[in-house]
Order: structure tokens, then C-alpha cells, then sequence
């Protein structure tokens, strides 16, 4: 388990304490959250849940930002309850006031690109670059089409370092 992220969460939940002088009772934390978020906030169950793997790729970013936000939602709910937005005054205030961040959305999660090593196949149509995982099914025997020509993928020898979007 990322212990820096726990360390995170709780350096938030007493940086709001200081400052709106009364105790927060504590989330638990998991790492379960699959997918493109990094992580959610569950208000009723007072639950925060983290992207492992997007973790992995972003530390830097997932501690600074990440973290904060997921934590201002439930601190804006234990001290204003269910009746606010999720992104409104109440936590863009707890954002920028107590945390000294930018107020940014979920949505508006610039999450770096990520180095990936792709390996160059080619079918009639166009060059398609697998992952080492995929690459490594096809040398298990396992064959890949090409979705648009239909033709079989097969490997050129080149392997790519790219950086990938998001
Ligand atoms: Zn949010
Ligand atoms: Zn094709």
C-alpha cells in the first residue's frame, strides 16, 4: 500500500483542522479504483478511494492535487452536509483557503503522459503499436486483427518508446 498517500490524507485532515479549529473523523482508504480516475470520494461512507496504478505513473502530481481534492470533499461534508455541489464554493474555499491549491474539477485532471514501450506491428492498412503485455500474448501464440483492414497483425522488430495521452 502507498504509505505516502496515508501520510497525505492525514496531513490534509490536520492542515483543516488547524484551520477550522474542531476534529474530522477520519476516512478509510483503499486502493480499489480502477479506470481513467485517479480518485473518488464516497460522502456517506466516508470512504476515499485511490487509483494504484495512476498513482504509480504520477506521484508527484497524485499527492499534490489529487489527494487534497478527494479530502476537501469530505471535509466540506462533515462540515456543511449533503445539501452543497460537489465542486462549489464550500470546496473550492477548503481548496484554495486551507490547502493553498487551485480549485481544479475531477475533470480538469491534466495527468501527464506516461512513457510506454509500444512494439511496432503492421497489418495491410497501417502500423499499430502493442503493448509489451499484448506482445507478449502474441508470442504465446495468440493472434491480433486489424479492426479496420481485418488482416493479421505481425510484429516488425521494432520496439518504441513513446509518450502516450491520456
Ligand atoms: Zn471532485
Ligand atoms: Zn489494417
Amino acid at each position: 500500500m502507498p504509505v505516502d498517500v496515508f501520510n497525505k490524507v492525514e496531513a490534509c485532515y490536520q492542515q483543516a483542522e488547524r484551520y477550522f479549529d474542531r476534529t474530522f473523523s477520519r476516512p478509510q482508504v483503499n486502493f480499489a479504483l480502477r479506470g481513467k480516475a485517479a480518485g473518488t470520494a464516497h460522502l456517506q461512507r466516508n470512504l476515499l478511494r485511490f487509483n494504484a496504478l495512476l498513482y504509480q505513473e504520477n506521484r508527484e502530481h497524485f499527492l499534490q492535487q489529487t489527494v487534497p481534492h478527494e479530502v476537501a470533499h469530505l471535509v466540506a461534508h462533515q462540515l456543511y452536509g449533503g445539501g452543497i455541489q460537489p465542486h462549489g464554493p464550500q470546496w473550492q474555499a477548503i481548496m484554495t483557503a486551507v490547502f493553498g491549491l487551485p480549485a481544479q474539477r475531477c475533470h480538469t485532471y491534466k495527468l501527464p503522459p506516461v512513457w510506454k514501450t509500444l512494439y511496432a506491428y503492421a497489418c495491410s492498412c497501417r502500423e499499430h503499436g502493442l503493448s509489451g503485455q499484448r506482445h507478449a500474448r502474441v508470442l504465446r501464440g495468440y493472434g491480433y486483427v486489424c479492426r479496420h483492414c481485418k488482416g493479421s497483425l505481425s510484429f516488425s522488430g521494432r520496439v518504441e518508446r513513446k509518450l502516450v495521452e491520456r
